[in-house]
């Protein structure tokens, strides 16, 4: 990687995964970095959890965190996770591994801790400077003015020339840009909403479950997620609808809590003695999709991350994709820098329809991990699929593998599923166990249908 000769500032407004990390990024291209973030300083001050305390980090963010050179900061904070543990309501538990051997594995880690690290990384850079309790409130793109609000509610502004905008879903600084005009966008809501819940660790600080897996108790509508923390607890997700019978609105006292627990999910109950409590005293989340473009304004405006995309969370892909973007930017900005519109318009070209694909995919695997992983013929399929990439390498790598364990254009990832779907299906449809697969119509179809994704 150049070092770049540019006594130049961006501005970064969003200091939260995407934002920090970009921070880093470009410091190390040697540009100077001011960034503005609406929250106290979380290394000094505890700040309230927000949105999923854990997430599952994979391939592509493990490499944007390798290219900067902190992934070994990270790693020490992350649970392996090797498959999905499915819990029925009663019977079984039963571990379904995520790739095809125990190095394809994705990564439990914690929110504030990831940031928190970055956050650090990048102070270290001489050229970057952290400016905490300062929210972007309006920004005229056409000039360049920013107006933020500090922690005493005073408004100020400032002209930058190049502001990359990291400030999350919600992003003002898009707002921004719709008020310029000729910009597309959609932002859809789910019908459903979560809810955290925490499985305290053991009474002597173990787990009290299996901790190198992603706990899911799939009911068809809805599920209820859990991930390991370090400290020996687990951090859960309910996944349900607003409304209806099983619903956020029909759940209104805690006795109709308990009742619902103990009905769909009697096993996780045992293991949260303050359910009750929990589930009224925490927020409920709305989970939306946002796409829009053009992600810039000429040269002096730039989305990124969930600002530009934002997706459900049922990939496990939202950060990691976003922490793609600063790969793909640093690596625009080596091509086509000082042209900064250039740059920018390279990113977008780039990254639009990963972005759109990643979302689909993302809303898909709801109904696949809510209702599927349960069902016989998606466990077949599954396990089918993992042997299929075990003789045919070069041409077949199941979805979840290419999403997760590589860096495969998630667009193209989108297209090879369909494909491999169809393929899983034909060979699926006449057997009931793995052993009967016919390989030869399986060799036949492979190459057939994948030659053209062949991988040297
Ligand atoms: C329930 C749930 C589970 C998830 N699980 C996963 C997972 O397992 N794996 C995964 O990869 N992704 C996951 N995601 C997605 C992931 O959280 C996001 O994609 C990721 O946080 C995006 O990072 P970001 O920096 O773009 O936005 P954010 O993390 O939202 O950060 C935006 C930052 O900008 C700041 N900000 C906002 N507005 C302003 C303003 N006006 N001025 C200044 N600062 C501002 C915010 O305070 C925040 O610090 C999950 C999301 C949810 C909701």
């Amino acid at each position: 990687m150049a070092t770049l000769e540019s006594s130049e500032t961006v501005t970064i407004i969003g200091g939260g995964l995407v934002g920090s990390l970009l921070a880093i990024f470009l410091a190390r291209r040697g540009f100077r970095v001011d960034v503005y973030e609406r929250r106290p300083d979380m290394r000094t001050q505890s700040v309230s959890a927000g949105r999923s305390i854990n997430m599952a980090m994979s391939r592509r963010g493990i490499h944007a965190l390798e290219q900067v050179g902190v992934i070994d900061e990270i790693m020490p904070l992350a649970i392996p996770m090797r498959g999905r543990m499915i819990h029925p309501v009663s019977g079984e538990l039963k571990l379904q591994p995520y790739g095809k051997n125990e190095r394809e594995v994705i990564h439990s880690v914690s929110r504030a801790e990831l940031n928190k690290t970055l956050l650090s990384a990048a102070d270290r850079y001489e050229g970057v400077r952290l400016c905490f309790e300062e929210k972007c409130v309006a920004m005229d793109v056409r000039s360049g003015e920013v107006t933020m609000q500090n922690g005493q509610g005073e408004n100020w502004s400032f002209i930058s020339d190049r502001v990359l905008a990291s400030d999350g879903s919600g992003s003002a600084v898009r707002a921004a840009m719709q008020d310029a005009g000729r910009f597309n966008f959609s932002q859809e809501f789910l019908d459903h909403g979560y809810k955290e819940l925490t499985i305290p660790p053991a009474s002597d600080g173990s787990f009290s479950i299996e901790p190198n897996a992603l706990h899911i108790w799939p009911r068809g509508q809805y599920m209820l997620i859990a991930l390991p923390n370090p400290d020996g607890s687990f951090t859960c997700t309910l996944f349900f609808p607003f409304e209806g019978t099983d619903s956020f609105d029909g759940l209104s006292d805690k006795d109709q809590v308990a009742a619902f627990f103990e009905r769909q999910f009697p096993d996780a109950m045992t293991l949260m003695p303050n359910l009750s409590d929990m589930f009224f005293d925490n927020p409920t989340g709305t989970l939306v999709t946002v796409k829009c473009f053009p992600w810039h304004y000429q040269s002096r405006v730039l989305l990124m991350g969930d600002a530009a995309h934002a997706i459900v969370p049922f990939f496990g892909q939202g950060m990691n994709c976003g922490f793609e973007d600063c790969t793909v930017l640093d690596d625009c900005i080596g091509q086509y820098w000082p042209d900064w519109e250039r740059v920018f318009q390279s990113f977008g070209y780039r990254r639009k329809d990963n972005a759109d694909a990643i979302a689909d995919m993302a809303l898909t695997n709801y109904i696949e991990m809510r209702d599927r992983v349960s069902d016989a013929k998606f466990m077949l399929q599954s396990s089918v699929g993992l042997a299929l990439e075990m003789r045919f390498p070069q041409f077949f790598i199941p979805k979840y593998s290419m999403v997760s364990f590589h860096r495969v254009p998630y667009s193209e990832a989108l297209q090879r599923g369909k494909i491999q779907e169809e393929i899983l299906q034909a060979l699926c449809g006449p057997i009931t166990s793995v052993e009967d697969v016919d390989w030869n119509l399986a060799e036949q179809l492979v190459k057939d249908r994948l030659g053209k994704y062949q991988e040297s």
